[in-house]
């Protein structure tokens, strides 16, 4: 790893260990001590400011309501770019910013979660290979100045694309152009995010929820919060709060007086297919009307998406159409030689944009930039952006709390400091022979584990270090591991059975039973680390066969009123309990 990170001796010697003493722990100090900065959201946008402001020396905690990147951060698109489209837009900046990101994130900051991808861009016609060349061709120059350790785009004839491509009727494309471009699974990144601000003393609360703000002397300068596990609500006292509560954040300013909305919804919903449905070797993204499609290689399935449509219903549980559904697989089909059909689907899921708002009618045009505002002294809002640029939203947010609080505070570090699990990433990877030996765990979990945790393997080799049976799979078409479950609650903060089965893993999108035959063995290996009884163990596995039976039902409506009721049929398991 380069030079210039920050040596793991001047890292604060705080447990990164997120689990429940963490949470009693946390509890306490948001109850006894008065913190620099609260911050309200666990997405990728408050996880990050709460690492940046650990990491220049200030007390900060985060609550968020349900479970880390239970919003809109495990629903991306689950791509670290530049973003192609933006340049069409004009955006150079933004697409500058986030390829400059995209290049430190995947050589420093996160290389163990963070892959290369490489798509290509059918051309339609032989003029648009000049047109779309030139553009793509600025993208690899952008990319450059930042640093680029990806390959340049290639020209593809017709034959070429036909060998990396054979899904695509020949009819569909005048040859293609390749280019690389990153992904991550958004939901374990935050989750790796927490734990790295843990490690510099940020407390991480999940199933706490902001119901007001507290002012005194003309400022905001706490918040009352409530248990979603006890309904205990009790009042934290601070010197800024941060609003990083994405499509929330308009409810947090209300708390404060502020009455114009700023943010405005906008849902994307992607499909999971099978990675033998479709032949490809590589991904694709294709042009639409007014925005693209992209059919992005994840382990072993595809994801296709994105659509971009307004949303003003239930923002906790936003809910895909059978429309929904439709427009993507039609537009897919229009380039494939063999149809999709709803029956090659596996999974579905849905996230809402955090869009700021502006006069254009039409989400897909509205700005992806991102903004830090005060309405009000003691409040900073961060609102907008994307996955790829959070480092900087939080810089600039931090930056924000230094001005509300009239102190000179550090610089930002974070471009130095690597995530948990990537310091010593290419050794453990370089060793996945020896660990599988001296383990005893086949070869092709190792390299599944490493990939998720980096060089923080031990972790979980120590768990099936000191019981074997935790090195079975859970789902034997998966590849998540039995160890992965208890690891969950002991290292990673998940307290519910849908946090395991749909963001420390992806079971939930991944297998056509979406999680349910595998509900009943995860409840019960979390039982064991969160002392559940038997009734408990029922009622984690009824509320999640729930859930999964009224997302099916909300995939067959035609609208998206419908969709949502269908989908609110589960409720909320958090909100169960309080
Ligand atoms: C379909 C789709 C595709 C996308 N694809 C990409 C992509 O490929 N690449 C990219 O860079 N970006 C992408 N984005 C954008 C990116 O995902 C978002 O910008 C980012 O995840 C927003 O993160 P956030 O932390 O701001 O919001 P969220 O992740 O939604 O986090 C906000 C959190 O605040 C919590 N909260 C709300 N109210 C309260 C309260 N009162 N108390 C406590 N907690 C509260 C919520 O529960 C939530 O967890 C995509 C977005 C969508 C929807």
């Amino acid at each position: 790893m380069g030079d210039d990170l920050i040596p793991p001796s001047q890292l604060s010697s705080a447990n990164d260990d997120l689990n429940p003493l963490h949470r009693r722990e946390a509890i306490e100090r948001l109850e006894m001590t008065h913190l620099d900065v609260l911050v309200i959201g666990g997405g990728v946008t408050g996880i990050g400011c709460a690492l940046d402001a650990a990491s220049r020396g200030l007390s900060v905690a985060v609550v968020e309501q349900r479970d880390l990147a239970s919003g809109t951060s495990s629903r991306s698109s689950k791509l670290i770019h530049g973003g192609l489209r933006y340049l069409q837009q004009f955006k150079f900046g933004l697409v500058r910013e986030a390829l400059s990101e995209r290049n430190l994130l995947i050589s420093q900051i996160a290389p163990h979660l963070i892959n290369q991808v490489d798509f290509l861009y059918p051309l339609r016609n032989r003029g648009e290979r000049l047109y779309a060349g030139l553009g793509i061709g600025l993208y690899d120059l952008m990319a450059f100045r930042g640093s680029n350790r990806l390959p340049h785009h290639k020209h593809l004839s017709r034959r070429q694309v036909q060998s990396k491509a054979a899904a695509l009727s020949s009819r569909s494309h005048k040859g293609a152009i390749m280019f690389s471009d990153a992904s991550v699974d958004d939901a374990r990144y935050v989750i790796s995010v927490a734990r790295t601000a843990a490690q510099f003393g940020a407390s991480i609360l999940t199933s706490m929820k902001v119901t007001n703000l507290l002012t005194g002397n003309g400022r905001v300068n706490g918040a009352v919060v409530k248990c979603l596990e006890t309904g205990r609500e009790f009042d934290v006292s601070c010197g800024t709060v941060v609003n990083a509560t994405g499509v929330w954040s308009d409810d947090i300013e209300q708390f404060a007086g502020a009455d114009r909305p700023r943010v405005r919804a906008s849902k994307g919903i992607h499909l999971v297919i099978p990675k033998d449905r479709v032949d490809l070797e590589t991904g694709l993204i294709l042009r639409t009307s007014d925005s693209v499609l992209f059919v992005i290689p994840a382990g072993k399935h595809w994801i296709v998406g994105t659509t971009d449509s307004d949303w003003q219903l239930d923002r906790a549980h936003p809910a895909a159409t059978r429309q929904d559904i439709d427009y993507l697989l039609t537009t897919l089909n229009q380039i494939l030689e063999a149809p999709i059909t709803t029956d090659d689907v596996v999974g579905v899921y849905v996230g809402l944009r955090p869009l700021l708002r502006g006069d254009e009618e039409i989400t897909a045009k509205l700005s992806r930039e991102h903004a830090v505002t005060s309405s009000r002294e003691g409040l900073v809002s961060i609102s907008g952006g994307k996955y790829t640029t959070y480092r900087i939203m939080a810089q600039d947010t931090i930056d924000a709390v230094g001005v509300d609080q009239g102190r000179q505070i550090p610089d930002s570090t974070t471009s130095k400091i690597p995530l948990i699990g990537a310091r010593n990433y290419e050794h453990v990877l370089g060793s996945a022979n020896e660990i599988s030996e001296s383990s005893g765990v086949p070869l092709v979990s190792v390299k599944h584990l490493i990939s998720r945790h980096g060089d923080r393997i031990d972790e979980v080799l120590n768990l099936i270090a000191a019981d074997e049976s935790l090195k079975a799979l859970i789902d034997e078409d998966l590849p998540y591991l039995r160890a992965e479950v208890i690891h969950s609650v002991r290292f990673e903060g998940a307290l519910h059975l849908e946090d395991v089965l749909t963001r420390r893993t992806k079971i939930s999108i991944e297998s056509w039973d979406r999680g349910t035959d595998s509900a009943l063995l995860v409840a019960e290996l979390m039982a064991r680390e969160l002392e559940w009884d038997q009734s408990r163990i029922h009622s984690e596995v009824e509320h999640y066969l729930k859930r999964v039976e009224s997302e099916r039902s909300s995939n067959t409506q035609l609208d998206d009123q419908k969709a949502d009721t269908s989908r609110l049929a589960a409720g909320d398991i958090r909100e169960s309990f309080a």
